[in-house]
């Protein structure tokens, strides 16, 4: 039975699985034999080197085996519960904590041994383990389960950890003799890397240290490689596509910019030179511009456009929000028209007869520019003349619908610009956009000003609001945010809903306050915009739907409710929707309760700069690559093993020998070189290759 197992094999087959425990596997994301050997270890408990509880050492992490003495539960002054773990050995106690995991107290029984590994702390006078890895010891439990490094696997209901460790170390035996090598043999000499074989088995069941050390380095070399040949693979697919070819640009940006009340930045001015460069070439442009908030991203693009514009073709400007796409259509629609420049704005909420005539007038060819929401392009929009789609704060949209915009013409496909404020370190933009060009706008418009950022006690928020109406009274205007819509029970969280009702009556009752959130209909969301950037409403109180491009050069003043609810990446685009102008500028952080000490250096941090840089790199060590970007959900590649942040130089290896092997091979047809074919067509996350059965 064993020889028959493929790599493509579902688990539901293996023995000892079968249909109920296959359903539980798929909810780790394992469906086949490939998935199982690919569901690495969240870590290894070193059960050959056991720390008498006595010797515990505070800040230092350890694994101890002892026997469970009680165990309870209480609840925080947040209201959530706290479970507490007793564990004692011969010579001491310690005590374990949870939050919010009270199926625990079922599991650990007074009485049953465990084994647990974690960093020991001094609290209250007392040794302690805040969640800690544990495991419950079976009566004799084999060799597998202890007096090694042992793995200790992520688990869901009805996957247990003896159980998973058990069926992994039987299959990668059944299997292990037919892993077919996928790294091209000269990569592996070169750099010195372990084979497939030895990583598989030395990621899960390591001999020591050392053993795990080169499973890791090879799978996470791997993992880097197969995402850069991928990419190559892709720019050199772009490279291969004829463009359109840009004749010299005539006077239409020139003309632009002499009527804007400033003048570019260098920066500016550089990424508008690499995009002309580009149209001009006679290949398709793929370019990604970074800045950070309020970096001037938008003019750039529009220089873009004119350029294809003003040589008889059609340009597309998509934003992820209606509320935002309005904006950028308002912006078009002013700077252009006066150059005779035609534009239009659709988004989903264009009425019916408007958006007909729009499509037509698009289709005519009578519409330069179009603005609107990414559903636009969905909908099959058709620009037969169009020279050039940009994509609008691209991480919103998440990888895949990125090639999109490019397969609207035929023949000759346009260019495309995708912009993203999400200012990622050039390694990972490397690796995640090694299809791309990438500009960087990294100067920010002269004459901007710091926004001094601090944190309010909820207590003081009379006085924090007195200093803003006076910002109001000097025509100054104001964003009030809160991480919720409206009151739910059982959470003691300020509303937006509830809020703005006090704050129109109380603290803001001579001022005109609007209301923003995401369940609003999105005419009334444009509305309330609309009106805050005409001066018309003072206060904004709003939910985190301003996060994104927002630009009001009077909003000077932010107040944040319950800012440990938000990530740092988001607190960075709130806080950059103020500070757009050269007025002092503040954002107010409010705080009322005690914050986990995590949650307390995140704001720390924020507090600390401004830098969008700096924040996403600090957001990146906290939160792991897939979740900041939003790829994980969209299929995008997942990274198991890899940071890109942590393996720079990893990355950069990886990039040029893909690069190598490319131009050397360009269709990957040198011996030894099928599996790795095979695992490129099969995608990112099931890389591995089993000669056939018998
Ligand atoms: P983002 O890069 O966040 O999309 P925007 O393109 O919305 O930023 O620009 C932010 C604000 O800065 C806008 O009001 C824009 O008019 C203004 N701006 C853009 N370029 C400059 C510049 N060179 N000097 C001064 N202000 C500028
Ligand atoms: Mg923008």
């Amino acid at each position: 039975m064993p020889t028959a197992i493929a790599w493509d094999s579902p688990v539901q087959y293996l023995k000892g699985v079968g249909p109920v425990r296959a359903q539980a596997l798929s909810r780790l994301g394992i469906v086949t034999v490939a998935d199982l050997l690919r569901h690495y270890p969240r870590t290894h408990l070193d059960r050959s080197r056991v720390t008498p509880i006595r010797d515990l050492r505070s800040g230092a992490e350890a694994t101890v085996l002892g026997r469970v003495l009680t165990s309870g539960e209480r609840r925080s002054r947040q209201g959530r519960t706290v479970q507490t773990v007793a564990v004692a050995d011969a010579g001491g106690t310690l005590f374990c904590q949870w939050f919010g995991q009270p199926y625990l107290l079922r599991q650990l029984r007074p009485g049953l041994e465990i084994l647990l590994g974690g960093r020991a702390q001094i609290y209250n006078h007392r040794m302690q383990m805040v969640h800690p890895d544990y495991e419950l010891l079976e009566d004799g439990g084999a060799t597998l389960h202890t007096g090694r490094l042992v793995p200790i696997y992520p688990l869901t209901t009805g996957v247990g950890q003896h159980w998973l460790r058990r069926l992994v170390h039987e299959t990668l035996t059944a299997v292990r003799d037919r892993l077919e090598e996928t790294l091209p043999a000269a990569v592996l000499t070169a750099h010195g890397l372990t084979g497939l074989r030895e990583a598989l088995c030395g990621i899960h069941f390591p001999q020591d240290g050392a053993d795990l050390e080169a499973a890791r380095a090879r799978l996470v070399y791997e993992e880097i490689f197969l995402i850069q040949l991928a990419m190559a693979c892709r720019r050199r697919d772009f490279g291969e596509r004829p463009g359109l070819r840009l004749g010299p640009p005539g006077e239409l940006t020139a003309r632009l910019v002499a009527q804007l009340p400033f003048k570019l930045t260098r920066a500016q001015r550089r990424v508008a030179a690499e995009i002309l460069r580009d149209l001009r070439s006679g290949r398709v442009m793929h370019r990604l511009l970074q800045g950070d908030v309020g970096s001037g991203k938008t003019l750039v693009a529009l220089l873009g456009a004119l350029f294809v514009i003003e040589q008889r073709h059609q340009a597309l400007l998509m934003a992820p929000t209606e509320v935002l796409a309005h904006q950028h259509g308002e912006v078009c629609r002013r700077l252009c028209e006066p150059l005779g420049v035609s534009t239009a704005t659709l988004t989903g909420s264009t009425p019916a007869k408007e958006r007909r005539e729009i499509l037509r007038a698009a289709g005519a060819g009578e519409i330069d520019l179009l603005v609107g929401t990414h559903a636009l392009v969905q909908d099959g929009v058709d620009l037969p003349a169009l020279g050039l789609a940009i994509v609008d704060e691209q991480h919103r949209f998440g990888v895949r619908q990125r090639g999109r915009a490019g397969r609207t013409g035929d023949e000759i496909a346009p260019h495309v610009l995708v912009m993203s404020a999400t200012p990622i370190p050039r390694s990972l933009a490397l690796t995640l956009y090694g299809d791309l060009d990438l500009s960087i706008l990294d100067e920010m418009p002269s004459g901007r000003r710091p926004v001094a950022t601090g944190t309010v006690a909820a207590a003081d928020l009379d006085a924090c609001y007195a200093g803003i109406r006076d910002r109001l009274r000097a025509g100054e205007r104001a964003f009030v945010i809160y991480p919720v819509i409206e009151e739910t029970s059982g959470q003691d969280l300020r509303s937006a809903e509830a809020e703005y009702e006090r704050l129109a009556a109380g603290p803001f009752r001579d001022h005109r306050v609007g209301l923003l959130h995401g369940r609003m209909k999105s005419r009334d969301k444009q509305a309330v915009m609309a009106a805050f950037a005409a001066g018309e409403l003072d206060v904004l109180v709003a939910t985190s739907v301003v996060e994104v491009g927002i630009d009001v050069p009077q909003a000077t003043a932010m107040v944040i409710h319950h800012p440990e609810r938000f990530g740092l990446a988001q607190l960075h685009q709130l806080r950059g929707r103020i500070g757009r102008a050269d007025l002092a500028s503040r954002c107010d952080l409010v705080l009322d309760r005690w914050l986990a000490p995590d949650a307390a250096e995140r704001l720390e941090v924020f507090c600390s700069t401004q830098d969008g840089f700096r924040l996403a790199e600090e957001d990146l060590r906290r939160r792991g690559p897939g979740d900041v970007l939003g790829v994980r959900q969209h299929g995008a590649p997942v990274f198991l093993l890899a940071n890109p942040l942590r393996d720079l130089a990893v990355v950069a290896l990886a990039a040029a020998d893909a690069a190598g092997l490319l131009s050397v091979d360009p269709r990957l047809e040198g011996p030894g070189l099928g599996p790795l074919r095979e695992v490129l067509a099969a995608g990112f996350g099931r890389y591995l290759a089993l000669t056939a059965a018998g």
